[in-house]
Parts: structure tokens; C-alpha cells; sequence
């Protein structure tokens, strides 16, 4: 496994491969690698001749009162995960090589980024669609793999390739959740015993409302009023949002009469956590 720590050794490394007309998946990550992230890296293993990692707390995604100082790093361990699971490159830039001095160009998308997490966080896709667009002129991919838990994240990237002609094929990789249906993320370390209890609040408000759907219930407001009470019962929780919308578009739903994204996010202590479902109405 070669380790790359600029964005030129990594062109090259790219561009060497693609010499030899070998393809490349890759998978971009914040690092503090848990099993969620090794699930995509075990989704790209078969799909190309190369598997490329790359590990960067990306500065320009999070606001000014996020947790970009106290984000957890273990590039250490990151590696032995990341060469177990068969990287055969892991790029590991620093923040001046990729936003050096006089940096200016974003890309900015008209609605997908004004949903969801838009409304708490209106800088964070703006970021994600800049820094991802760099990294895939960096790695040159044939194929790049996000998360379904970042459900807006991986739409906005479809979006964005599709819009902007990118040549890259973008996967899925389903939600990777603890034996008690915790979402995993990076961001779990932060939270206290206490707060890990109340963390189970948002996969178990899923849970109720599939079943309400499940059962016929057809207003979104109706389930919505349900998860808010079930939520607020746990200590520690405060509601960002919840929201029944279209999976594409993002758009609100108020009757669910077709398959719908169930997306929420709530801060549990100081920990602001996600979590998403798409579910079909009962037939
Ligand atoms: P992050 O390091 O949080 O930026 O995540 C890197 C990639 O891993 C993103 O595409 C995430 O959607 C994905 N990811 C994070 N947590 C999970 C999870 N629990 N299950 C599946 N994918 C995940």
C-alpha cells in the first residue's frame, strides 16, 4: 500500500496506473476509520484494479461553530484498517496543498444543498461538491463510493457529475449500523454513555415510523408529531430536523403514497448526529 501525501505524487500515481490502463476506485473519507467506511472499501475491492483511500478533514465543510478542531483523527490505525482492506493507495494531503493561498473557485449547486442539513449547516455541500471535485481531478477514478448515510451528500455528488460531465461511476454503499442500530459514525466517539443511550433515539424513531407506514399511516405530519415526542423522551436530544421528502429531489412529501426518504438529524449533547431510511407505503 503506497502512501501519498501530495496532490502531485498522487496524480502521478494516477496517472501511471492509467498508463496501464488499469482503473481505479476510490474512496474518499474524514479518516477515523470505523466499519461503515471499511464496508465501501470492501464494495470497491472487486470492482477495479486499484483502491484508493483518500483521508482529509476537509476545513471548508464545516462552520464556524463545528467540530473542526475537535474532529477525532487515528491516521495510525486508519492505515492498518485501510491496508487490510485491500487500499493500494491512501492519499493523506494537508490542507495547504489542496486550499493553497489565494484559492478562489467553488462549486455551488442551485437546490440540492438547500434541504436537509442545508438549513443548520448553509456552507457544508458547498464544500463537499468543491473538495470532491478536486480530489477526483487528483485521483482520476473510474468509480468513487460514498455512504447512503450521508443520503444528500451522495445525491448532491450524482448531481454534480452528471451536471459537470465527470467520466465517474458513483456507488452507493449501504448504512453500516451498531448491533443496536446506531448509525456508525465517526462522530459517535464524542458521545458519553448517557448520550450513546439517547444516540439510539434517532434509528429507533425510524424504526416507529416504518412501522406507522407500515401499518397505513399516510400523513407525514402525523408520524412527524410521533418521532418528535419519542425523541424529545430521550435526555440530551434536541431535534435539527425531520424530514419526509422525495428521494431524488429532496422536496417534501405530505402523503406518502410513494417510496419516500425519512431523513433526520438531532443533536444529542453537542454531538450533532444523522441518520435516513427510504421507505415504501404498505400496498
Ligand atoms: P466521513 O469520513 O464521515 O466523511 O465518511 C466517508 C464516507 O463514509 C462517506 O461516503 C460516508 O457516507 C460513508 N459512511 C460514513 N458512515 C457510514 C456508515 N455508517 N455506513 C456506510 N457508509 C458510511
Amino acid at each position: 500500500m503506497e502512501i501519498l501525501k501530495t496532490k502531485n505524487l498522487m496524480q502521478q500515481w494516477s496517472k501511471a496506473r492509467k498508463k496501464k490502463d488499469k482503473t481505479i476506485c476510490f474512496v474518499p473519507t474524514m479518516g477515523y476509520l470505523h466499519q461503515g467506511h471499511i464496508s465501501l472499501l470492501e464494495k470497491g475491492k472487486p470492482l477495479c484494479d486499484e483502491l484508493v483511500l483518500s483521508i482529509f478533514i476537509n476545513p471548508t465543510q464545516f462552520g464556524p461553530n463545528e467540530d473542526l478542531a475537535a474532529y477525532p483523527v487515528d491516521i495510525e490505525k486508519d492505515l492498518f484498517l485501510a491496508e487490510a482492506a485491500g487500499v493500494t493507495a491512501v492519499f493523506l494531503p494537508q490542507k495547504e496543498d489542496i486550499y493553497p493561498h489565494n484559492f478562489q473557485t467553488k462549486i455551488f449547486l442551485d437546490r440540492l444543498p438547500s434541504y436537509l442539513c442545508g438549513h443548520s449547516r448553509p456552507i457544508h455541500f458547498g464544500g463537499v461538491a468543491t473538495v470532491v471535485t478536486k480530489l477526483f481531478h487528483i485521483v482520476m477514478p473510474d468509480v468513487a463510493i460514498f455512504g447512503k448515510k450521508d443520503y444528500q451528500q451522495l445525491q448532491i455528488i450524482r448531481q454534480m457529475v452528471c451536471d459537470l460531465d465527470f467520466d465517474i461511476k458513483i456507488l452507493g454503499g449501504e448504512i453500516v449500523r451498531e448491533s443496536d442500530g446506531l448509525a456508525m459514525s465517526s462522530r459517535n466517539a464524542y458521545l458519553t454513555a448517557d448520550q450513546r443511550e439517547s444516540a439510539l433515539s434517532l434509528s429507533r424513531s425510524i424504526q416507529m415510523a416504518a412501522a406507522a407506514i407500515a401499518n397505513g399511516e399516510k400523513k407525514s405530519g402525523v408520524i412527524q408529531n410521533q418521532m418528535e415526542s419519542f425523541i424529545k423522551g430521550y435526555p440530551h436530544t434536541r431535534i435539527d430536523y425531520i424530514s419526509f421528502c422525495d428521494p431524488h429531489t429532496l422536496e417534501s412529501v405530505d402523503i406518502i403514497d410513494r417510496q419516500i426518504l425519512l431523513a433526520l438529524a438531532v443533536h444529542v449533547g453537542k454531538t450533532r448526529l444523522i441518520d435516513n431510511c427510504l421507505i415504501a407505503p404498505s400496498q
